[in-house]
């Protein structure tokens, strides 16, 4: 279960703490599982003791998502990442499906516990306690997203109250009635919810929510959206990152000082994506440390981070990414030769009354053009402020155009707002 003594161990504890279970996965993986044995073989792998320290584990091949979906087309319907018999999984889940084909991911009673372990990191750091009734507006569909999370406060002692097969009326009213206290969901979805409150006459303030928790985007990383959020529900909001493949790995603190990582049960690395080499900046590869049934070693997880180079003021020793996920690298954007990720725009965008918006980018040979569709109040002039915001934040002049509201998508899972569209 969660356990606050882990998260303030000494550098030498933790990093024996990790050598131990990375051996013990190594072990029980090599041999036993065909995607992992094929691939650290063709590296030389021969034993778990070749890698008798953590540093060895860069001796080990990192793998990318991409190698993970062709297996699956090539062994269908799970692949080959299976360490035991497919009797002994009895949870199946996938990915969202924002960037292809939707990865499916099985666990053991083990793993889906250690799902729920992670996930007690993630809402003790946002000051979740027993007392607590927590709400998850979320579909329970096949989409990992917040089972996991209902899971976690299950396992936390928290009242956990499913909003599945609710519209966000019902479940504005469920909140309500229930006297939910926390709040989890995806970024954009608690700023919808709290748009049809307004419609609705229900001051959402006023409810007994104290702290809400975010994923599946880098919103509540994102002052201008985090600030939007705990004004109009009168509470704390937290950043969390996990991936449906890898874990539930990242979470704030009550100093809300970038993302930590948990450490106890991933091991991360941030290399230069270009040559692999070890960086202070660049892409998040992790290791998860208790998901023997289907594991990642060495995961590329697409994610651009930074790490913290001075410790936390809540004591936590575990290792921080300054200003959480700084975006998606294949979501970088190249306008005019600068590089420009989507959460930038969002940074700037979110400052204005902006209900809803969508980035279209045009791809003209190497370059990207970008236009910006906002359902902004105050039409066409609101929209200029918008693109003059963008012009000094950024540095470039993107085409700005207000649509009227109610006109672009809304989201319960992962938002989907850059769009790409074919040239004019
Ligand atoms: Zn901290």
């Amino acid at each position: 279960m969660y356990d606050r003594e882990l998260e303030t161990l000494d550098a030498e504890r933790l990093r024996a703490h990790q050598r131990r279970r990375l051996r013990a996965l190594i072990g029980g993986t090599l041999a036993a599982n065909p995607f992992w044995t094929a691939k650290w073989r063709a590296a030389g792998l021969a034993s778990p003791d070749d890698l008798r320290d953590r540093d060895d584990l860069q001796r080990l091949p990192v793998t990318a998502k991409r190698e993970l979906v062709d297996d699956q087309a090539a062994h269908p319907p799970f692949g080959t990442n299976l360490t035991y018999p497919l009797e002994r999984y009895v949870r199946v889940h996938q990915t969202s499906g924002t960037s292809g084909a939707p990865l499916r991911w099985l666990d053991t009673q083990a793993s889906w516990e250690w799902w729920a372990r992670c996930w007690g990191f993630v809402l003790a750091g946002a000051g979740v306690r027993p007392a607590d009734r927590a709400f998850f507006p979320f579909s329970f569909g096949l989409f990992v997203g917040f089972w996991a999370g209902f899971e976690g406060a299950r396992a936390l002692g928290a009242l956990a109250i499913s909003g599945g097969g609710q519209d966000s009326a019902t479940r504005l009213a469920c909140m309500e009635s229930l006297g939910a206290t926390v709040l989890v969901c995806t970024p954009s979805y608690a700023l919808h919810l709290l748009q049809v409150a307004r419609e609705r006459g229900i001051e959402a303030s006023k409810l007994p929510v104290r702290v809400t928790v975010h994923a599946g985007e880098p919103g509540a990383g994102i002052p201008a959206v985090r600030a939007r959020i705990e004004a109009g529900w009168g509470a704390r909001a937290y950043d969390h990152a996990g991936m449906t493949e890898l874990g539930a790995y990242g979470y704030e603190c009550e100093a809300q000082a970038g993302l930590h990582v948990n450490e106890s049960e991933f091991i991360a690395e941030v290399i230069d994506p270009a040559t692999g080499a070890p960086a202070a900046e660049g892409e998040l590869v992790l290791t998860n440390l208790g998901r023997a049934g289907s594991p990642l070693v060495r995961y590329r997880t697409g994610d651009r981070v930074r790490l913290a180079t001075t410790p936390c003021a809540c004591g936590r020793t575990f290792t921080r990414l300054e200003g959480g996920i700084l975006g998606r690298l294949d979501d970088m954007l190249i306008v005019r030769g600068v590089n420009v990720f989507p959460s930038a725009i969002e940074a700037i965008v979110r400052r204005f009354p902006v209900e809803e918006f969508q980035i279209e980018v045009f791809r003209d040979g190497e370059l990207d053009e970008v236009r910006l569709l906002v359902e902004v109040d105050g039409g066409a002039p609101g929209a200029r402020r918008v693109q003059d915001a963008l012009r000094s934040g950024i540095g470039i002049r993107l085409e700005v155009a207000a649509v009227a509201a109610g006109t672009l998508p809304r989201f319960e899972l992962k938002a989907r707002r850059v769009v790409r569209r074919s040239p004019p």
